[in-house]
C-alpha cells in the first residue's frame, strides 16, 4: 500500500498549483465582483494539457485517468472556485458525456476540438421539473427522417451563454421513459439562452435557462443508443463525483489556509489568537477533515484508475468532501471574525462558493441512497 503520489503525480501537482496561483487566483476576486467568465483561459489550460487532463491521447488528451484530474480540480478550486466551475462543466460533464458515449466521428468532432480549447461544451440534464430525478424531464426529441426536433427547456445549464455546444438529454420514447442525449450545436435555429442567473456563489461560472424550440438535430449528433441516455449518463458522470469532491477540497483548503494565517497574525490580549487551545484544536480539527476527504477521494479515483468497482467510494467521498468544504469555510470564516464577514475579503467567498457542491452531481441526499443501496438497505 502506496499513500504518497508518485514523482510524476507529484510535479504534476505542483506545475497545476503554479498554474492556478498565476492565472487564477490574481483574477478571483475581481470576478466574483463582476461575474464576468474569462473564457480566454480555456486556451491557455488546453496549452497546459488540462483540458484533456482524463481523456485519450488518440484524440489529443493526457491519458492522465482520474486521480490526476482531482490533482488537477483540487488545485484549480482552491485558486478560483467559480472559475473552476465553468471548467469543470466543460470536461467533466459535456467532453466525459462524448468521451464514454460518443462515437469517434463524434469525438474528433467535439472531444478533440474541447481538448485543444477551441470549442466550449456545457450540459444540460436539469429542467423545472427535474433535478434529482432525471428521468423526469419533458424536453422532447422526436424522429424527423433522419433528424430529431427538440422541444423543451433546460434550466440551470452552465456555460450555455458561453458554448458552442450543448450535450442534453430529451425523451425519446414517452410510453417507457425513454430517455437519449443529443450534442446540439449552440447556434442551432431555435435555441435561445437566457441571461446567466445570479447565484449565491460561483459567480463567474455563466449558469443560464436554454430554451428549445423545434430544434432540429441531425441523428448523427444522437449520443449512444437511442433510450439508453439515463444508464449511459449514470456511467459518464459516476467518475464526476470523485472530481467534484476533489474541487470541493480545493475551496476547503483555501479557506483553511487564511483561517490559519490569521489566527497566527492577529493579536488579542497581547497574543495571536492561535494561542488559545480552542482556536488551535479548531484548526487542527480542520485540516484533519481536510486530510481525511483527500484520503477518500484518491481512494476512489485510485479504483476508477484501476477498473475496480468505485460507485459507492465515489459517492462516499463526494458526500464527505462537499460537507466538510462548507463546514469548513464557514468555521474559517468564523474565526477571522468582522474581517471575513467583508466583502473585500476571500473568506466569505469560499463560504458562497461550497454549497452548491453539496447539491450538483448528486445532492448529499442522493448518493447516501446510493451509499444506502450498496449496503443493502
Ligand atoms: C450553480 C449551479 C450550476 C448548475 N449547473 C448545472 C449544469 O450545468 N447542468 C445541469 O444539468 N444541472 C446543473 N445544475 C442543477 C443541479 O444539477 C441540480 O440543482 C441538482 O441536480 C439538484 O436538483 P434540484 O435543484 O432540482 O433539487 P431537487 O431534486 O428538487 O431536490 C431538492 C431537495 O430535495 C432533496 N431530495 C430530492 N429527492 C430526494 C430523495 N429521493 N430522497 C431524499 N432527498 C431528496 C434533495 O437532496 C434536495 O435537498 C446547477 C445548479 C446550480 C445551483
Amino acid at each position: 500500500m502506496d499513500f504518497a503520489l508518485t514523482g510524476e503525480q507529484e510535479s504534476f501537482r505542483r506545475a497545476a498549483r503554479a498554474f492556478a496561483e498565476k492565472e487564477l487566483a490574481p483574477i478571483a476576486g475581481e470576478r466574483d465582483e463582476t461575474n464576468v467568465y474569462p473564457v480566454e483561459l480555456f486556451k491557455r489550460m488546453a496549452s497546459a494539457g488540462y483540458l484533456g487532463i482524463k481523456f485519450s491521447s488518440q484524440y489529443g488528451g493526457d491519458d492522465g485517468g482520474i486521480l490526476a484530474a482531482a490533482i488537477l480540480f483540487e488545485e484549480l478550486a482552491a485558486a478560483a472556485a467559480g472559475i473552476t466551475l465553468g471548467v469543470y462543466c466543460h470536461v467533466v460533464l459535456a467532453l466525459t458525456a462524448i468521451d464514454r458515449i460518443g462515437n469517434d466521428a463524434q469525438k474528433r468532432r467535439y472531444l478533440a476540438p474541447g481538448i485543444r480549447g477551441d470549442k466550449l461544451g456545457a450540459f444540460g440534464s436539469t429542467e423545472a421539473g427535474a433535478g434529482s430525478d432525471i428521468t423526469a424531464i419533458a424536453t422532447r426529441a422526436t424522429r424527423d427522417g433522419d433528424d430529431y426536433i427538440l422541444n423543451g427547456a433546460k434550466l440551470f445549464c452552465t456555460n450555455s451563454p458561453l458554448a458552442d455546444f450543448i450535450v442534453l438529454s430529451a425523451v425519446t420514447d414517452p410510453e417507457k421513459r425513454g430517455i437519449t442525449l443529443f450534442i446540439v450545436e449552440r447556434d442551432a435555429p431555435g435555441l435561445s439562452v437566457s441571461r446567466a442567473l445570479k447565484t449565491l456563489g460561483m459567480h463567474p461560472a455563466q449558469t443560464a435557462e436554454v430554451v428549445l424550440e423545434n430544434v432540429r438535430v441531425p441523428s448523427a449528433n444522437r449520443l449512444g443508443e437511442e433510450n439508453r441516455g439515463v444508464p449511459n449518463m449514470l456511467t459518464a458522470f459516476a467518475e464526476g463525483r470523485i472530481v467534484a469532491a476533489a474541487f470541493a477540497i480545493g475551496i476547503a483548503r483555501a479557506a483553511f489556509e487564511a483561517a490559519r494565517q490569521y489566527v497566527l497574525d492577529r493579536v488579542q490580549f497581547g497574543q495571536p489568537i492561535a494561542k488559545n487551545q480552542v482556536v488551535a484544536h479548531r484548526l487542527a480539527d480542520m485540516d484533519t477533515d481536510i486530510q481525511a476527504a483527500r484520503l477518500l477521494t484518491h481512494q476512489a479515483a485510485w479504483l476508477a484508475d484501476n477498473g475496480r468497482p468505485f460507485v459507492k467510494e465515489a459517492s462516499q467521498a463526494k458526500v464527505f468532501a462537499t460537507e466538510t468544504a462548507a463546514r469548513i469555510a464557514a468555521q474559517a470564516m468564523h474565526l477571522q471574525g468582522a474581517f471575513g464577514y467583508v466583502l473585500e475579503s476571500p473568506a466569505q467567498r469560499y463560504y458562497r462558493d461550497t454549497h452548491v457542491l453539496e447539491i450538483g452531481e448528486g445532492t448529499s441526499e442522493i448518493l447516501r441512497n446510493v451509499i444506502a443501496k450498496h449496503l443493502g438497505l
